[in-house]
């Protein structure tokens, strides 16, 4: 049982709402894409709403509690009031929270598959609670993969069944080790074996997607059509949005800046003109050492909207940012082939 709340009506809560500090950038209105952050949460949820409205976002991601801890305590209902008023007045309906790292539903050992399921029930609560409609997850690692999808597909069956409305949203990934749901046949088994399909969907990360394989640079077209056919394209529900430094088939889950990476600029191009990402929420996962990082990359990704072709100067100058990083990474991935044989 949660521990019993003070009771408060939105009106005393509006009044001590926060107002946003100064934004970096306007939020551009009426756009046919969603494109926001992973923001931080921290100091409540709330802080979430604010910090996408300083970078211009309409959509974000967020964590629901610390994802470094099996337990965390409960959200303050001050807390939830205020990031309901925020996140309507400021019209913030693609919010799509990230699951904790430490979960995986598809463990093979029982008592650490109940441990993970017991922290991933109390998030989608606290989706409920909020009132957020999507919840991201990773698929989570087993060496028996079939074991594995069988596992984590119950576990979702099982949230369907305690939860009344949360949509669960699994992540591919880069298919590093046992993890699982880098390839979308697999993604696709994962749905197969879910009962209520209504409440289940797949974010595809740019960045893993690559990594695992997927050559969004010289096939984008081959790998959504192919995503089309196996998983679905019913079931996509978000995009993340991040470049990589890894080369494509590395399976290395190294997050770039857009255009800075091995994927470039011009997939992204194209993914914002693929009638694949309109009304879905599109989170950017990229390193950013402040704020203005992620208010320029949403303003360059908008600025993609409707354009036909590359601006070349703009891609070259990004690429050549990122030139070293790119270099470093293969001499590390060489290294490493080397060494496995
Ligand atoms: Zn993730
Ligand atoms: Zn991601």
């Amino acid at each position: 049982m949660p521990p019993k709340r003070k009771k408060e009506t939105p009106e005393t809560t509006r009044k001590k709402a926060k107002k946003p500090d100064k934004a970096l950038t306007a939020q551009t209105m009426n756009l046919s894409r969603y494109i926001g952050a992973h923001v931080s949460a921290s100091g409540g949820v709330q802080n979430s709403v604010l910090g996408s409205i300083r970078i211009g976002a309409n959509a974000f991601a967020l964590f629901l509690k610390s994802q470094r801890k099996w337990v965390s305590p409960a959200l303050k209902d001050t807390d939830i009031a205020q990031f309901k008023i925020l996140a309507k007045e400021h019209g913030f309906t693609m919010i799509l929270p990230h699951g904790s790292y430490l979960v995986n539903l598809a463990n093979p050992q029982e008592e650490m598959r109940e441990k993970s399921y017991a922290c991933f029930i109390d998030d989608l609560r606290r989706c409920e609670a909020l009132g957020i409609k999507y919840y991201n997850f990773h698929p989570g690692s087993n060496v028996n993969r079939e074991e594995g999808v069988k596992f984590l597909a119950g576990n979702l069956n099982r949230a369907h069944r305690e939860t009344s409305s949360v949509v669960l949203v699994v992540e591919n990934m880069a298919g590093q080790g046992n993890i699982l749901g880098g390839k979308f046949e697999e993604l696709r088994d994962i749905i197969a074996n879910v009962d209520d399909k209504s409440r289940v969907g797949v974010c595809l990360d740019t960045c893993h997607m690559f990594a695992f394989g997927y050559d969004i640079v010289s096939q984008y077209d081959k790998v959504m059509s192919d995503f089309d056919e196996i998983v679905g394209r019913r079931y996509l529900a978000a995009f993340h949005l991040n470049d990589s430094k890894a080369a494509c088939g590395d399976k290395r889950d190294l997050h770039a800046n857009i255009g800075v990476g091995y994927i470039g600029l011009e997939p992204f191009r194209k993914l914002m003109n693929d009638e694949r990402s309109i009304g879905i929420p599109m989170i950017l996962e990229t390193p950013q050492e402040d704020e203005q990082v992620w208010a320029d990359e949403i303003k360059l990704l908008e600025s993609l909207i409707g354009k036909q072709a590359d601006d070349p100067t703009k891609a070259k100058e990004l690429s050549k940012s990122g030139l070293k990083d790119r270099q470093a990474q293969k001499v590390k991935a060489d290294k490493k082939k080397i060494r496995s044989g």
